[in-house]
């Protein structure tokens, strides 16, 4: 190397040295990543002077390579092709910088293209992605062999440039969408959901298309939850959250905004029905049964629909109304839908007032427990009485169980209230068996909720322990639901309260599912046929057929029978044929205050040695006769 080679080199080396400093200065500062590529076509042509410069980029099918930028051509094509028919795609399938030093001797790869625009040598160096390349810097000079060693670092170190630009705007990408949508399903979030809702709000300001949100609430997804184990759950939710993406149209957002609920903003309706119609798709397609832990389930969903009105609606305001909305679907029973309006908006304002009142209902001392008598038909002797609680409200006077036992389920606070009604019960239980000696039981009722934790088993035997209440007097009421929808959870619970000798009613039986699978599998004592039946006992033959096969099943069981709701002699006279064992209903007493069913109690068991005297007979007219007057006996 002469003297002056050698100034030449170390001029070169300074140039690229200068032009590197400068690109990664810009890349630091640029965030528009074809800016930086620009700008480094620019400076790679000045830097090394020649002729074809261009940064070409894998596209994501890898069925092309499209050109980003190229300089010195007068008409660059916009994609070359993969593999052999390119120099990049050569270079890509290699993995590797490919150097050619003669383009017109060039076997390896198709070079007609540039050959034919007088190119003589050329370098294609790879620009490395995330888990694939991200595509290939490449140059091209007019003289053969015009490319060193040294030149080929410095392409490698401008590639290394755009590639470390390209995984940090990659690694900012993530973290902003990470920040912005949900992990589990890769919906958007709340914030992103929000944000889309304020935005075709804003685009509706200017126009005048319509803008829905809908709030999509999986029904009792916290019991399923709680029973399945929460990874299966989390397959229920993401399993609900493609079914949610798969109904909405692509332009539509579609969001999780909690832990079970989800949230879709419908843009451009034409008018309230075809939200309503979406609305019933997302319904139904929930409803299918989802494929969890080897079985199926089904789920349903209760959605809350708000349309948006008036020049001043704002995602908050839309938020309140659909949630409005959702709740009072939810009243509806699982699976309907509700459009915000002003009964909703009235049913609202009542259901938060419940909410907050109910708060300090049992810190106030505001729950009072009543009780109703279960009598045995033949020997018209109460045999137990069901604890039914009621709400002492300072404005609003008792207040039915159905109407804020709902609300104590949804908010939580029905485990507090579950707790409270069963120790009141033990007390007063205990306390009657005492003064009347005799083992009377006390029936309490039960919420699914407190059925399927188990924490509830030893929660029962302690409150009994304490009280003195015993555990073979005290029985537990569940309802049908719980048992089908909860069935192993519930199981377990029933199976350990059963073997503490707890005994377990299923309360409005003919009312749900009614199969006789459960009936059997389940550790139950009895059934309650629900008062329905009862009701038409005695004007639809329906009702009579349905009520005897019921007590049918039940005797095939050795299931104990309780009739719910007798409210006529006829009703009376007529179970008592069909062999119901136990009734309980306004015609023998109504649900009343601790200190009345204990005067009830007292005046009862000490005539039923007389009433005993009544049973007689099973058959024939003197037979029906006695039957008859046992009833009466029964009532008095
Ligand atoms: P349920 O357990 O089926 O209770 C029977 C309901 O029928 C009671 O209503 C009772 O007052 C009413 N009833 C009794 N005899 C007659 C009759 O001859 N005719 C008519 N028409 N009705 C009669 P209530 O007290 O309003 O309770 C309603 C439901 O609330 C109960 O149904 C039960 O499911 C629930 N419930 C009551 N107390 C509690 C509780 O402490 N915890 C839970 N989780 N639920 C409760
Ligand atoms: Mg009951
Ligand atoms: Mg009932």
């Amino acid at each position: 190397m002469t003297p002056r080679d050698m100034e030449r080199a170390l001029a070169r080396h300074a140039r690229e040295h200068e032009a590197l400093a400068r690109l990664s200065e810009v890349a630091l500062r640029e965030h528009q990543l074809r800016t930086l590529i620009d700008e480094i076509v620019a400076t790679v042509t000045d830097t090394l002077d020649v002729q074809i410069c261009g940064v070409l980029r894998v596209r994501d099918d890898e069925a092309g390579i499209d050109v980003v930028c190229s300089v010195g051509q007068p008409d660059p094509p916009s994609v070359v092709p993969v593999g052999k028919a390119s120099h990049a795609g050569y270079a890509l399938d290699a993995r590797e910088t490919v150097l050619s030093d003669d383009l017109t001797t060039e076997r390896r790869f198709d070079v007609a293209r540039l050959v034919a625009l007088g190119m003589g040598s050329g370098v294609a160096v790879i620009i490395e992605g995330h888990d694939r390349p991200f595509g290939v810097l490449s140059v091209y000079s007019s003289r053969t062999g015009r490319f060193s060693e040294d030149d080929v670092n410095f392409l490698q170190a401008v590639a290394n440039v755009l590639s470390a630009s390209v995984d940090r705007q990659r690694k900012d990408e993530a973290t902003r969408h990470a920040a912005l949508h949900d992990p589990l399903t890769s919906l958007p979030n709340r914030t992103l959901a929000l944000d889309r809702l304020e935005l075709a709000l804003a685009r509706r300001r200017r126009g005048d298309a319509t803008v829905a949100l809908m709030l999509i609430d999986i029904d009792r997804f916290t019991m399923a939850n709680e029973s399945l184990g929460h990874t299966a759950g989390d397959q229920v939710l993401a399993a609900l959250a493609t079914r949610l993406r798969e109904t909405v149209r692509a332009s539509d957002t579609a969001a999780r905004i909690s832990a079970d609920e989800f949230a879709v903003i419908y843009e451009g309706a034409s008018d309230a029905r075809d939200v309503v119609e979406l609305a019933q798709r997302i319904a139904a397609a929930f409803g299918r049964p989802v494929q969890v832990d080897g079985g199926e389930r089904a789920f349903t969903a209760s959605i809350g629909i708000a349309v948006a009105e008036g020049p001043d609606a704002t995602a908050a305001s839309m938020l309140r109304a659909a949630d409005a909305a959702m709740y009072r679907a939810k009243q509806r029973g699982p699976g309907s839908y509700e459009l915000f309006d002003g009964a909703v908006r009235a049913a609202v304002m009542s259901r938060l007032h419940t909410e907050t009142a109910l708060r300090h209902a049992i810190s106030e001392d505001q729950l009072c427990l009543h009780y109703q008598p279960i009598v045995e038909v033949p020997t018209g002797r109460p045999v137990a009485v069901e604890a039914l609680v009621r709400w002492n409200h300072p404005d609003h006077g008792l207040i039915p169980p159905l109407d804020f036992i709902p609300v104590a389920e949804e908010t939580g606070m029905i485990a507090e209230l579950g707790r409270w009604v069963l120790e009141q019960a033990c007390k007063q239980g205990a306390a009657w068996q005492q003064q009347l000696a005799l083992p009377l039981k006390m029936f309490v009722n039960v919420s699914g909720l407190q059925v399927i934790n188990p924490a509830f088993v030893d929660e029962v035997a302690d409150i009994a322990k304490r009280t003195g209440m015993l555990r073979e007097s005290l029985g537990l009421e569940v309802t049908e639901s719980v048992l089908i929808e909860e069935k192993s959870a519930a199981m377990d619970v029933l199976s350990r309260l059963h073997d503490r000798g707890l005994r377990l009613v299923l309360d409005d039986f003919g009312t749900g599912y009614s199969s006789l699978g459960y009936l059997r599998s389940f550790p139950l004592d009895g059934v309650k046929i629900d008062r329905s039946f009862i009701d038409g006992l005695t004007d639809d033959r329906d009702d009579g057929a349905i009520v005897r096969a019921i007590i049918d099943m039940c005797r095939a069981l050795k299931l104990a029978i309780v009739a719910e709701g007798v409210e006529s002699e006829a009703q009376l006279v007529q179970l008592q044929e069909l062999g119901c064992e136990f009734v309980q209903g306004h015609l023998l007493c109504h649900p009343m205050s601790a200190e009345e069913v204990g005067e009830f109690l007292a005046r009862h068991l000490l005539s039923s040695d007389d009433l005993r005297l009544l049973m007689d007979g099973r058959s024939g007219v003197r037979g029906r006769r006695r039957r008859r007057r046992q009833a009466d006996a029964v009532k008095a």
